[in-house]
């Protein structure tokens, strides 16, 4: 009999039979609320019937259609779709299957285009695991340690991350703007550097939002050097911050845009997204794949997109993530150990600390553990797993909110008592 990999690491021992928007049920069909969302992928609920039927008349039509060889319409239709949610002027978009191979074309992509080898990236980033997307991946050793020599020609420069740094945001926002420049002039010259790569709001790292200031500062450092800005929208994309994309909120717009989770209600489907001028220089077969863009993903992603826009779900998500919040701090200010709650929209983390000030992983995991039991799904994050986040699914409603912050009030008092 053959097993799983045993270092395949379970965060809360369930195995989920069948899922219904934002409930998950166990095998003995134990209902579980769910605000883990699959890691933020399953935007619209668990099932939502409109993608389950477009998914399900995809499979009875055409299930694969390699897009190298032939095209098909839910591919055709996605692709005209999406310029009614893309930033203007990224209008030319690649297809995966993950985030991770997302972020690599990308890389490809910067790297052709600008001819030149390095990238920037910005210290907490999650962007992916396959080899190149890992050695950008500064949010956990786990990710990068053990299968060197990872990809050369990464240099990693600090994020505007106040609670890491006991700063406030503009001394942080300083700091790092500061250090891009210093590391301009002394590490990675402009003419050799093909872009910055960043998360509006960094997902693994620990649910800490970029700012405006730090975004225009990229944006600026960008076109006076010619280098392109990457934004990694994997996590915070299709409506998870309250905005479409987690940019908006920062009033900036990326050269290259890379999505994936969200995209699709759960199917792998990922893409990327730049301007004409920039993917025109992509190097002819450094685009392609067996499985991208895959017609039930795509049909799946175009119910999802519809489903989106006619619940509104975009503005759900800003309106019970204002709730979430504001609950999430209220149980904070009854515990010394919850020292922040943070986030933008239903991607809300709440950071552990012990009476040293020190992360705090171990009751951080005991706090997720606990609500587990109690029928509350969630994760955490953070470079010391100090980090409880909550991404409920769009659809999430406010009595979910309130059982669940019943469930997180009892599982904090729980475990530090
Ligand atoms: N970028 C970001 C911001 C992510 O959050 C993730 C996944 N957590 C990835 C890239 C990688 O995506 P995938 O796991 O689909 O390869």
């Amino acid at each position: 009999m053959a097993q799983l990999s045993p270092i395949l690491k379970q965060a809360t021992g369930v195995v989920a039979a069948r899922g219904e928007g934002v409930l998950l049920f166990d095998e003995d069909d134990r209902r579980y609320l769910d605000f883990t969302a699959g890691i933020g992928v399953t935007s619209t609920g668990h099932c939502h019937p409109r993608v389950v039927e477009a998914a399900q008349k995809q499979v009875a039509t055409l299930i694969h259609a390699q897009y190298t060889t032939v095209l098909h319409r839910p591919l055709l239709t996605l692709v005209d779709r999406m310029g009614e949610v893309l930033p203007t002027g990224l209008d030319r978009m690649f297809f995966a299957n993950s985030g991770s191979e997302a972020v690599e074309a990308a890389l490809r992509l910067a790297r052709m285009s600008t001819g030149r080898p390095n990238v920037i990236v910005f210290h907490g980033g999650f962007h992916g695991r396959t080899v190149a997307a890992a050695s950008m991946t500064t949010s956990g050793t786990k990710f990068r340690s053990g299968f060197s020599p990872i990809m050369s020609g990464v240099t990693i420069s600090p994020f505007p991350n106040p609670t890491h740094y006991g700063w406030t945001e503009d001394e942080a926002t300083d700091f790092a703007l500061r250090e891009l420049d210093h590391i301009l002039q002394t590490v990675t010259a402009p003419h050799d550097t093909a872009a910055f790569f960043v998360e509006p709001v960094l997902g693994e790292g620990g649910y800490v939002p970029a700012n405006t200031r730090f975004m225009a500062g990229l944006r600026e450092r960008a076109d006076r050097h010619g280098i392109h800005l990457v934004i990694d929208e994997v996590q915070t994309g299709w409506g998870r911050t309250g905005e479409f994309w987690g940019s908006d909120h920062f009033d900036v717009t990326g050269d290259i845009l890379v999505t994936a989770k969200g995209l699709a209600s759960g199917f792998p489907l990922s893409a990327i997204a730049a301007r004409a001028d920039i993917m025109e220089k992509a190097w002819p077969g450094s685009q392609g794949g067996t499985y991208g863009a895959n017609a039930v993903a795509c049909a799946a992603a175009l119910a999802t997109l519809d489903v989106i826009q006619d619940e509104n779900l975009v503005a759900n998500s800003a309106e019970r993530g204002a709730e979430l919040k504001a609950a999430l701090q209220q149980v904070a200010d009854q515990h010394k150990s919850i020292t922040d709650v943070r986030g933008l929209g239903l991607m809300i983390g709440c950071e552990f600390r012990d009476a040293d000030g020190n992360p705090d992983g171990v009751t951080a995991a005991a706090a997720q553990q606990e609500a587990v039991r109690r029928g509350l799904l969630l994760l955490t994050c953070g470079g010391w797993g100090q980090v409880v986040r909550f991404i409920p699914a769009l659809v999430v409603g406010t009595d979910h909110i309130t059982e669940a912050i019943s469930i997180w009030e009892d599982s904090v008092a729980a475990v530090t008592a």
